[in-house]
């Protein structure tokens, strides 16, 4: 059985949200995984990224946030909430964010949670650096190996956020997150679990988004993750530039996805397209 990390970022636990982090724990547990919940608002978790991050500022004259966290992550000397969300990432084998979209975004609670404890030598600037080579990131990093789920609520309609939808397309809205915060430092990410017109709902709705979810925890560990090209798999050129050939027929973040077109030894989930270029 898995370990299962739940980072929930809703104010009301009566609310929609709150009762699908609830709805998750449950599910999960009853398969037999075992969950953690990072409860932002219930547990008091500050936002803001500043000096009470570091215990033993390397500069303290002048705060270069990134320096401070690199150092002190490498010095053992971030602050305890910080060092302890980075275990339990470690801990997890897979992770879920589980939020409202506010402002085609996390509310920034999660926001800050990101800032914070995805620090430099833990989340970013990791593996080798120099030449062509860009470290291990966007499929391979630190959290390699872990799977990742938005579930996320939206008061939007689901046409809003179509391929030509006013919105955006859901993919580019949430490209931010998944792309560059979830598969950044090697995570596979399965497709966000959505809930849209959250305003039309009512207690009635329930048992049909619970089954709907249900469905979509159950292939926690066995969905599909969508293809994110990875970095290091030799899809993209020394400026990190993608190759030519790949992407032919896409625009727009979609052509960073890998594609049935695309020349075979490319046509690979990203995992396996690394391991053969190590
Ligand atoms: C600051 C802000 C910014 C926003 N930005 C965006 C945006 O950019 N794009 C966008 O599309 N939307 C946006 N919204 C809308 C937002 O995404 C929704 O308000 C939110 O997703 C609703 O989730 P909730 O958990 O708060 O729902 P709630 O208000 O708690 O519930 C919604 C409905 O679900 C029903 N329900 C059904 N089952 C249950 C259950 N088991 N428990 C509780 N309730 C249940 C309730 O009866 C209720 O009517 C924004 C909202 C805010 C406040």
């Amino acid at each position: 059985m898995s370990k299962v990390l739940i980072v929930h970022a809703h104010p009301e636990p009566k609310s929609l949200t709150s009762a699908l982090k609830d709805f998750a724990v449950e599910t999960l547990e009853a398969q037999g995984h075992e969950v953690q919940v990072s409860d932002l608002y219930g547990e008091g978790w500050s936002a803001v990224a500043g000096w009470p991050d570091f215990r033993q500022p390397a500069h303290p004259d002048r705060l270069t946030y990134a320096a401070e966290s690199g150092a002190a992550f490498a010095a053992g000397s971030q602050a305890a909430e910080i060092e302890a969300e980075q275990q339990k990432l470690l801990w997890a084998d897979a992770v879920v964010l589980n939020f409202p979209l506010w402002w085609f975004s996390t509310p920034a609670i999660l926001k800050g949670w990101i800032e914070r404890v995805f620090a430099l030598g833990f989340a970013y600037g990791v593996g080798a650096h120099g030449g062509e080579r860009w470290g291990d990131r966007y499929g391979e990093g630190v959290l390699s190996g872990r799977r990742a789920m938005i579930m996320v609520t939206m008061g939007g309609h689901e046409a809003h956020y179509s391929a030509r939808g006013v919105n955006g397309a859901l993919d580019d809205v949430l490209w931010p997150i998944q792309h560059g915060v979830l598969f950044y430092p090697g995570m596979e990410v399965l497709p966000p679990f959505v809930v849209y017109q959250t305003h039309r709902l009512t207690e009635a709705d329930w048992p049909e988004i619970a089954v709907a979810y249900r469905r979509r925890l159950d292939g926690l560990f066995t969905d599909a993750p969508i293809p994110f090209r990875s970095q290091n798999g030799g899809h993209y050129d020394g400026r990190q530039v993608l190759k030519p050939g790949l992407g032919a027929g896409e625009a727009g973040t979609r052509i960073h996805l890998a594609q049935p077109g695309d020349p075979a030894e490319f046509a690979e989930p990203p995992q396996a397209v690394l391991a053969k270029a190590r």
